[in-house]
């Protein structure tokens, strides 16, 4: 019999307000009633703020960020159409195998895990594709498996430099709503994300920015999709309605979580995630171990990866959180298994629950075999935490 809290510090899914799953509570409605359009204007047009475009459309697809990775690939390209990716951890290895999968040509770059999306090697590369033969460039902003985030306004750059036209996908499912997105500015043309991350969502909904040239190209591709059709999904949006029947409830509580997000303001929320992450990064720093990540510029800000020791296995540190003290963390990916445990700070979350996940880090650290010394990880991010948070944000934008 467990007591309390059950602690969730994975990297999605992610705590759902009480707000919002009152606000999914809804009693069945007509999705062809005729003021139900109303609720998916707002929600695309509030989801193209956050997405930071104008140019483009939001989706919403019933689904998880997988769905919309597929819908992304099958609408827009062509079987044997060469695509470049690189593979620097879970969820980039996992859109590669999709992407060979849909029969795509893909031109992998093999990197570290922790490592970010290699821009130099990618300008090389497409600075050599004279005749345009990549048709796509896939960039994983947030690699959710080592905590990793780049660059995406560099890839950008380096396409623009040598007037390479392919379309630019971006993988934001743990980033898009807790690190700034800007779709229109970096010229994104295909964004994905899901509910259950930065949305604060139960899983069920994949979420897709579509850039005018991604929809150009959706009309003329050949690759072969049905459910996911950007054509029936875009003529029903029109009016704010879907062309089969959505996901009602998730969709009501999208509302609301859009919503608290907008009231706190979503520069706000990004700032909020940065001085939570910076907390975290504190407390390992304080615990004297590395990161996932290879460098300090790629630090996430909605995951830390946190590599133990030699010889002490991270599923150990993980199993001890989740039977002793009622606490989910992430575990290591792939060839992280063992070793890497990863702390979820995204979401709907605040200092104190930050505190809570590392002080139940250090006790189930301990007990695996870490040398730690117990406070010191939460005595590092309260230093953090101590600074009051206008003074924190203010200096976040200055710093821009
Ligand atoms: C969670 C995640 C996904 C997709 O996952 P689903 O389980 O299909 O929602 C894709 N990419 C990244 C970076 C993720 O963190």
């Amino acid at each position: 019999m467990k007591t309390g809290i059950q602690h969730l510090y994975i990297p999605g899914p992610t705590n759902v307000p009480e707000a919002v799953r009152q606000a999914m509570m809804v009693p069945m409605q007509d999705h062809r009633a005729p003021d139900f359009g109303d609720l998916g204007l707002g929600l695309f047009r509030d989801l193209k703020t956050l997405f930071k475009t104008e140019a483009g459309k939001v989706m919403i697809f019933p689904g998880s960020g997988t769905a919309a990775w597929e819908a992304a690939i099958t609408n827009t390209l062509n079987p044997g159409d060469r695509v470049l990716m690189a593979r620097h951890g879970q969820f980039s290895h996992l859109w590669i195998e999709m992407a060979k999968r849909l029969g795509l040509d893909v031109q992998v770059v093999d990197l570290a895990w922790g490592a970010g999306t290699p821009i130099n090697e990618f300008a090389r590369i497409l600075g050599n594709d004279r005749h345009g033969e990549i048709k796509a460039v896939f960039v994983t902003h947030n690699e959710t498996a080592t905590g990793v985030t780049s660059d995406v306004a560099l890839v950008r750059r380096a396409m623009d430099d040598c007037f390479h036209d392919a379309l630019l996908f971006v993988d934001g499912v743990s980033s898009i709503g807790s690190i700034d997105f800007r779709m229109d500015e970096w010229g994104v043309d295909l964004a994905v994300t899901g509910s259950q991350k930065g949305l604060m969502l139960p899983p069920g909904l994949g979420i897709l920015g579509v850039s005018p040239k991604a929809i150009a190209a959706s009309v003329s591709n050949r690759m072969p999709r049905a459910y996911h059709d950007f054509a029936d999904m875009l003529r029903m949006n029109e009016t704010g309605y879907f062309p089969y029947t959505p996901p009602i409830g998730l969709l009501h509580g999208l509302r609301r979580a859009l919503d608290r997000m907008m009231d706190e303001g979503f520069e706000n929320v990004f700032a909020r995630h940065h001085r939570l992450a910076k907390g975290v990064r504190a407390a390992v720093q304080a615990w004297g171990l590395d990161m996932g990540a290879e460098h300090p510029s790629l630090y996430s800000d909605t995951v830390t990866a946190i590599r133990t020791p030699q010889g002490v296995d991270a599923r150990e540190v993980i199993k001890i959180a989740y039977d002793r003290y009622s606490c989910s963390l992430g575990s290591g990916l792939g060839p992280l298994a063992g070793k890497v445990f990863r702390i979820g700070h995204l979401g709907d979350l605040n200092e104190g629950m930050c505190m809570t996940a590392l002080s139940i880090a250090e006790l189930a650290m301990a007990a695996a075999g870490v040398q730690v010394r117990f406070g010191s990880g939460v005595a590092a991010a309260q230093t953090v935490y101590a600074e009051p948070v206008a003074r924190a944000v203010q200096r976040l934008h200055a710093a821009e």
